[in-house]
């Protein structure tokens, strides 16, 4: 495996030598082929011994320099000065086909330098919720870290119960964290914190060394990327439930899958993480939390901004303050694609959000009722009218307003109807389809369930009458108080 060691180089300071302690009885659960073949790594061999024993991490390849990372976090609000990877170990780079640079991370390797009270181990359920959510997220188009490998361990875990072990491989853009810059400015190294600024933008956002304001303009961008980030993530009614400052990437991809869910029913007020007591991390929470975290970003940059305090404080607040007018633009796109509209109509917002009210107030299938507008484009609306159920009249007003407004944007029923298909997956990572795979493989050691609900996702537009039941919403028993973590 090719690995470079830029981080490793450029960031002394901001990690800690580590190695991974190994798995007893190591199996490959899935390999990630097209990822493998889009990092230039060949897949067969990534299957073999000489692939397991990497990704199981009895084996550290020798151009690795596996370490663990360093940074600090804002959780829930509060400040930790030292997070750092507890269970994960970066073992190196590998520059993609495309030319681009990935991070390649074993996540539930072992204890490390940062691993405080924790056993530096992950759970196999855990593990492959993580390679689900991100492969579905991926192919919904939402920039994200993704799995390269899932293995178990042959170890067991112990967490409330014990549980088998597992290792994910994880591919990242990068994995510097808002926390990352929080880390370094908590410390008051300001050499340390422009060589990590310099540091991403050289990697994400390049154009920017050759102006001449780069670090105000890095917050900006990454202003820029979270807005659309989070206007994706809703656009598919993903929680991600834990969005601490620790857990938000400076590339923009989305990171850590814990406790996330999609959402069933259409609720702003959702969250499914029985940790997030107060609600602070709900679906409809989430941009305002992200400009939060933005914020904190802000406050880590401020003396690279600009040396007069005050003057950096004024530009970084009005860099962190645009986050709303930018998500707004991003949620508005997102919407205007969710509903068939293009161009730029000025009602297009109050009518998204009527339909939103509406899913609210009737408790309908988030996910069903954007995919169901495709038969409606072409004059079929029993499916939609199905999934409202009694309050199918509440429907009808809206749906008239709506069939205005797609004939004055003038394309063809047919047209609107594969433009809304392409856009609204019919299939998504519902939570009980998500635990019924999880469970099959944790107490049966059965990965067909896993294989299949995976298989499903990869093609989330694509209806299949086979996987009907993949499509369908959970029991209401099984959603009113289900939780992820
Ligand atoms: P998270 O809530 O997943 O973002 O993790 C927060 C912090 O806890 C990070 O520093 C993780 O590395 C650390 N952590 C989580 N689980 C473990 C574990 N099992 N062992 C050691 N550290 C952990
Ligand atoms: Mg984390
Ligand atoms: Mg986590």
């Amino acid at each position: 495996m090719p690995f470079d060691n830029t981080y490793a180089r450029d960031l002394e300071g901001l990690y800690a030598r580590s190695k991974p302690a190994g798995s007893p009885a190591p199996r490959l659960l899935r390999l990630n082929s097209d990822l493998a073949n889009e990092l230039g790594l060949d897949a067969e061999e990534m299957s073999s011994a000489a692939g397991l024993a990497v990704f199981a991490g009895n084996v550290v390849p020798a151009q690795a320099q596996p370490l663990a990372q360093a940074y600090a976090g804002h959780q829930f609000g509060g400040f930790s000065p030292q997070l750092g990877d507890g269970r994960a170990l970066l073992l190196g780079e590998i520059v993609d086909r495309h030319g681009r640079r990935r991070d390649i991370s074993l996540k539930g390797s072992g204890r490390t330098p940062f691993s405080r009270r924790g056993d530096g181990k992950a759970a196999l359920g855990p593990v492959l919720r993580e390679y689900l959510m991100g492969e579905a997220m991926h192919v919904l188009g939402i920039p994200t870290t993704r799995a390269l490998a899932a293995v178990a361990t042959g170890a067991t875990v112990q967490r409330e119960q014990l549980l088998p072990g597992a290792i994910l491989t994880r591919v990242a853009a990068s994995h510097l964290r808002v926390g990352t810059f929080e880390y370094i400015a908590a410390r008051d190294d300001e050499v340390l914190l422009r060589r990590l600024a310099d540091y991403a933008i050289a990697r994400h956002y390049a154009p920017l060394t050759s102006t001449p304001d780069p670090y105000l303009g890095l917050l900006q961008e990454v202003v820029e990327r979270q807005a659309s980030l989070v206007a994706r993530w809703m656009g598919v009614g993903f929680i991600h439930g834990v969005m601490n400052t620790d857990n938000m990437t400076i590339s923009g991809e989305t990171i850590d899958y814990g406790p996330c869910a999609f959402l069933e029913h259409f609720d702003p007020r959702a969250v499914f993480s029985s940790i997030d007591t107060s609600g602070r991390y709900a679906y409809g929470n989430q941009p305002a939390i992200a400009q939060w975290n933005l914020a904190r970003l802000a406050d880590a940059l401020l003396p690279l901004i600009d040396a007069d305090a005050e003057s950096a404080a004024q530009r970084a607040g009005a860099a962190v303050e645009a986050f709303a007018e930018r998500f707004d633009f991003h949620w508005t796109s997102v919407l205007r694609l969710k509903l068939g509209l293009d161009g730029g109509g000025e009602d297009d917002r109050a009518l998204a959000d009527d339909y939103l009210t509406l899913l609210s107030q009737h408790r309908i299938d988030f996910t069903l009722a954007f995919a169901r507008l495709a038969d409606a484009a072409q004059g079929n609306d029993t499916p939609l009218r199905a999934l409202f159920g009694s309050a199918a009249a509440a429907l009808e007003l809206w749906l008239q307003r709506w069939r205005e407004r797609t004939r004055a944007v003038g394309t063809s029923p047919h047209e609107l109807k594969e433009a809304l298909r392409c856009t609204n997956p019919i299939y998504i990572p519902r939570n009980h389809l998500v635990e019924a795979a999880l469970a099959a493989a944790v107490e049966r050691d059965d990965l067909a369930p896993f294989e299949r609900l995976l298989l499903v996702l990869e093609h989330p537009f694509d209806e299949h009458a086979a996987y009907s039941a993949l499509a369908e919403p959970a029991p209401a028993e099984q959603t009113e108080n289900y939780r992820t973590f």
